[in-house]
């Protein structure tokens, strides 16, 4: 086999690549090679079916695929997990309750990182609050409902010039009744690593609702 290998690359950088390489894993669905961070787990239970290892904490023998609808459904109709896991040929296994599970657990995600912005007061609740921190701060993410207003909508898309991202997500009701309000259409996350974590949970989910 030829393999060219730069003259100007540095021995750091090869180190680090084959490091990456190293702890990728293959989509049953899809087949490509990815982080084990942007795969979800699956093993077989003790009664030998299929099951998800959202924390990829379960020992035995596992197989990993993307969170999206595609990736799922794929493995689901050739039977990959099972292949991989060595256990029966499910026919029931039913892909729709699988991405059920997997919107579950982000949904419950992103709960628990909005909980967590409350708590360590990391966060602008309401239009009127979040305009203020859009003026005042670096505000990394404002979460919009997916039913707020177009006054609303253009409020947050206002930040984005500074590089706030904006995540649609629930509606105004079920954002109000994360923080025991009415409806909130708006929410600025002030803290960094969690707008980072918010943004790839909101978009992981989006990919499951394609
Ligand atoms: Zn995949």
């Amino acid at each position: 086999m030829h393999m060219a290998t730069p003259s100007t690359r540095r021995p750091t950088q090869v180190t680090e690549e084959r490091e990456t390489r190293a702890s990728e894993r293959s989509c049953v669905g899809c087949r490509r090679a990815s982080s084990p961070h942007d795969l979800v787990r699956i093993v077989a239970g003790a009664d030998g079916r299929v099951a998800l290892d959202p924390k990829a904490s379960r020992g035995g023998r596992g197989a990993w695929v993307h969170p999206a609808r595609a990736c799922v459904e794929a493995m689901v109709k050739r039977h990959a997990a099972e292949r991989t896991l060595k256990v029966d040929v499910q026919r029931d296994l039913d892909a729709g309750a699988i991405l059920a599970a997997l919107r579950d657990g982000l949904r419950r995600k992103v709960l628990s990182l909005l909980v967590v912005s409350s708590r360590t007061r990391t966060m602008a609740l309401g239009a009127e609050a979040v305009a203020a921190s859009l003026e005042r701060e670096r505000v990394p993410a404002v979460v919009v409902a997916r039913d707020a207003g177009s006054v609303a909508l253009s409020l947050a898309e206002e930040g984005s010039d500074g590089g706030t991202r904006v995540l649609r997500h629930a509606t105004k009701a079920e954002l109000g009744s994360v923080f025991h309000r009415g409806e909130v259409a708006l929410v600025a996350i002030l803290d960094t690593r969690i707008a980072a974590e918010l943004a790839v949970t909101i978009d992981r989910l989006a990919a499951l609702e394609d």
